[in-house]
Order: C-alpha cells, then sequence, then structure tokens
C-alpha cells in the first residue's frame, strides 16, 4: 500500500491522486520499479501474472490516446482485465452525474478504476466517497500524476540526476496538470525549475507552487543552461480569451533547432503529447536526436505497471 495515497475511511482503498501527497522515497520507489518492467531493447513488454484475477476500468470522460492506451497495455501486461468507457458513449451523454456514473461502476465490483476528468480535484472527490482505489489519469488543469513519473523515469534513464537539474518548461502552464505534477515531483529532489510562456498563460501565483521555481517570459532566458526543455501544449480547449494565432506563438514561444545552443550540450526535450508542430514546436527539434518524446511515451507503460502492481497489492 502507498503510503500518502488518499484512504478512504471505511476501508483501505488507495489510489494515486497526485504527486503533491507523494513523497520522496515512493517516488523514488515507483520509479525504481518501473525500471524492472522496461523491456530489453528490441524485444517488448513482459507479460505477467501479478494482476491475474484483478478487473480494472479505465473510464475517460476527456479525450486521450496516449494515456488511455498507455494504463490498457500495461494492465493486459500484468495480466489484469480491462474494460475501458470513453463518456462520450456512455450514459453521462444522457444526463448521469458523475456520483451516479461511478456508484454504477463500483456496483459491478471492479477492483481499480483509471479515470480523467475535466474538473480538478473529480478523483479526490470521488476517492472520498467509494471505497475503491482511483488512478488519477488527469484531473482538468490539477495533475497528472503517471505523467510526471513517466518523465521522470525518461530524465533519469538519460543518465541525469533530479537533484539540482536545470528545467525549463515552457508553454500553456495556467491549464497544465502535467506542469503542476512535474513540478511537485521536480521539486521534491530539489530541481531548479523554470516556467515560461506568455503572462496570460503564466500567472504570477505559480511561482508559489513548489520550491525552487521561479518564472520568466523570455524563452531565451528560460532555456540558458537547461538539462531538460518541456515543451506543453496550448490548452485551446481550456482557454477562455481568443488565442494567439499558431505563427505568433511559436514565433515567441516556439521551439526551434537554434534555440537548443542556449542550453546544455546534453539537453533533452520533452512534451507529454500531443504536440503541434509550428505551434509549441518545430518539426526538426520533434524529430531531432535531442528529443526523448517517445521514450516518453515507452515509460508510460512501464511506469503504469509499477504503479498498478503497488494499488493492487
Ligand atoms: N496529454 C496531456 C494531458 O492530458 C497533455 C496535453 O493534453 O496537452 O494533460
Amino acid at each position: 500500500m502507498l503510503r500518502g495515497l488518499l484512504t478512504t475511511p471505511s476501508k483501505s482503498a488507495c489510489g494515486l491522486l497526485d504527486i503533491e501527497s507523494l513523497d520522496r522515497a515512493e517516488i523514488e520507489a515507483i520509479l525504481e520499479r518501473a525500471r524492472y518492467f522496461q523491456p530489453a531493447p528490441g524485444e517488448t513488454y513482459r507479460r505477467l501474472e501479478t494482476l491475474r484475477g484483478k478487473m480494472i476500468v479505465n473510464l475517460f470522460f476527456e479525450a486521450s490516446t496516449r494515456t488511455r492506451v498507455s494504463f490498457e497495455i500495461a494492465e493486459r501486461r500484468l495480466g489484469a482485465d480491462t474494460v475501458s468507457i470513453a463518456a462520450q458513449t456512455s450514459s453521462v451523454s444522457k444526463g448521469e452525474s458523475l456520483v451516479d456514473t461511478l456508484n454504477t461502476l463500483v456496483a459491478m465490483r471492479p477492483d481499480a478504476i483509471v479515470m480523467r476528468h475535466s474538473a480538478s480535484g473529480a478523483p479526490h472527490f470521488l476517492a472520498r466517497h467509494l471505497q475503491i482505489p482511483i488512478i488519477n489519469a488527469g484531473d482538468g488543469t490539477h495533475e497528472h500524476p503517471t505523467q510526471a513519473l513517466l518523465d521522470a523515469r525518461t530524465i533519469l534513464d538519460r543518465g541525469k540526476s533530479l537533484e539540482g537539474l536545470r528545467v525549463a518548461i515552457i508553454g500553456d502552464i495556467a491549464h497544465s496538470r502535467v506542469a503542476r505534477s512535474n513540478v511537485h515531483l521536480l521539486s521534491r529532489f530539489g530541481a531548479d525549475i523554470v516556467l515560461c510562456g506568455p503572462p496570460s498563460l503564466v500567472p504570477r501565483e505559480l511561482e508559489n507552487l513548489a520550491p525552487g521555481v521561479r518564472l520568466a517570459y523570455d524563452m531565451k532566458e528560460a532555456l540558458r543552461n537547461a538539462d531538460v526543455i518541456m515543451m506543453l501544449r496550448v490548452q485551446l480547449e481550456r482557454q477562455h480569451e481568443a488565442p494567439m494565432s499558431a505563427g505568433e506563438y511559436f514565433r515567441f514561444y516556439g521551439l526551434r533547432l537554434e534555440h537548443l545552443a542556449l542550453a546544455k550540450s546534453d539537453v533533452i526535450v520533452m512534451h507529454p503529447g500531443p504536440i503541434n508542430r509550428g505551434r509549441e514546436l518545430s518539426s526538426d527539434v520533434a524529430d531531432s536526436q535531442r528529443s526523448v518524446i517517445l521514450n516518453q511515451v515507452e515509460n508510460g507503460v512501464a511506469v503504469r505497471m509499477a504503479v498498478l502492481e503497488r494499488i493492487l497489492p
């Protein structure tokens, strides 16, 4: 059972709700275990029996490709049975409330629910009411814990240490659950984090998110000496004001090859996906040797296997 994860009062149904409530030892244990699940070069993930007989429901109220498929593969590689539901095709579209939907699913006795929802805090709210482990696969603008874990695994795989790491996170920070989870994780290890983007997408209060965070509105300043550049998508679906055009955004905050010279010579470029070429980054950066975007996707499976194994002993 994971310490620091939310426990319901009646039964000990622990899930993974966020990084903020995980301590450093828990994070390290997950990252280390994920290493064990990583396939050898040229091989695929092993098929294990660890979760044989367990039933996991993946409930996605928001669009997802990487996260949903990655959870499903992780569950199946561990031998679990899975059911995946996209909210557009469920009774949610007939007006059923979130609590009623979840109660209905819980009545069918799955062993855990993986959920993504557009409301920040939705999984935390449900975890208080349901006696079943809930794994947060992204809640609104709040957190996306498994993304930060797989990002950390990817950074470590490149031989970098999280202690003292200089990380530039660039883009739509205001709406990014990926940024928040990464900031909480990286700051646990004493990383030096610069959040950068247009002022409307990087509000001042973000500086107080965690120790070691500073803000920059000039991309060149943010990139200087970076070990890691984490680019984020502009989340148009969460913006209420007229956004900058793709071209204008790219001019000021799009990552181009020439920018990489400002960072450390072994800098890596990350992006949680989906990427928008020509808005957040140029194609030659996305496809360059410095890009670890597909390594992140690959590590998603190993990290989620490690999380599932800990939550469903
Ligand atoms: N896939 C990530 C998320 O769900 C990032 C993004 O959508 O831009 O938060």
